[in-house]
């Protein structure tokens, strides 16, 4: 490597899951790809993609549906993603999203549904305060524009703040922690529409659940969540 490729590669921009520098060439549409989204195409192709609807309830032991919520999930949560995941909730993982939320657009289009508007899971005040933005919202963002619908994030929040959902096993404490923590505000109507529901990570179900229970309870025709992976895919 001579002194010029080297500087060059110091500006270059590099794959975010492996490291690589990506080429400069950008002759096919993979090669913008991989610029735009700052993936090479050898992690591309590798990422533990699982497109995959269930229904999720509020049911602990899933046996059985009560008002079931039809969950969308792109990938399985597994390396790298985990990884990507979890560095989302600091600042120096947010860029991540665009390609996280890229594929979580591709999952849903495999889907006919059509939606009015797009409403990102929201975090408590306090929470939102301490990290300074809401990683469900900043996946959300670019697929309420893909898909040419309204981004409402205001129109569902925490009624209550809650324990982080990760720190009980026992999905009984879980069903418990998150019930009841959502409201739609008085100002907010959603009555009469069709809501796409977004979060980073489905494990139990149990928050998208609840979240969609009260955006139907306030006139809302129809809830669909979308992940961008689930911990629930075993195979
Ligand atoms: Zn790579």
């Amino acid at each position: 490597m001579n002194a010029f490729e080297f500087l060059s590669n110091l500006s270059a921009p590099v794959c975010l899951f492996c490291g690589r520098v990506l080429a400069h060439q950008k002759s096919s549409p993979s090669e913008y790809f991989s610029f735009a989204y700052h993936v090479c195409h050898s992690c591309l192709t590798r990422l533990p993609y699982k497109p995959y609807s269930e229904q999720i309830s509020s049911c602990v032991q899933h046996d059985e549906t009560p008002n079931p919520i039809l969950a969308i999930t792109a990938m399985r949560y597994e390396e790298p993603i985990a990884s990507a995941l979890r560095t989302l909730k600091f600042r120096e993982g947010l860029h991540f999203a665009p390609i996280l939320s890229f594929i979580m657009y591709k999952a849903l289009q495999a889907s006919a549904a059509t939606f009015d508007a797009v409403i990102p899971i929201p975090l408590s005040p306090k929470r939102r305060q301490t990290r300074g933005y809401n990683q469900a919202e900043i996946l959300a963002s670019p697929i309420a524009r893909r898909l040419g619908i309204p981004l409402l994030n205001t129109f569902l929040v925490r009624s209550r703040n809650t324990a982080q959902q990760s720190r009980f096993q026992d999905p009984m404490k879980r069903a418990q922690n998150i019930s009841g923590a959502f409201e739609v505000p008085d100002e907010c109507c959603v009555d009469g529409l069709k809501i796409l529901l977004v979060d980073d990570v489905l494990t139990t179900g149990f928050t998208l659940h609840e979240a969609a229970t009260t955006l139907l309870s306030a006139g809302a025709t129809m809830v669909v969540a979308l992940t961008a992976a689930s911990r629930r895919i075993l195979e």
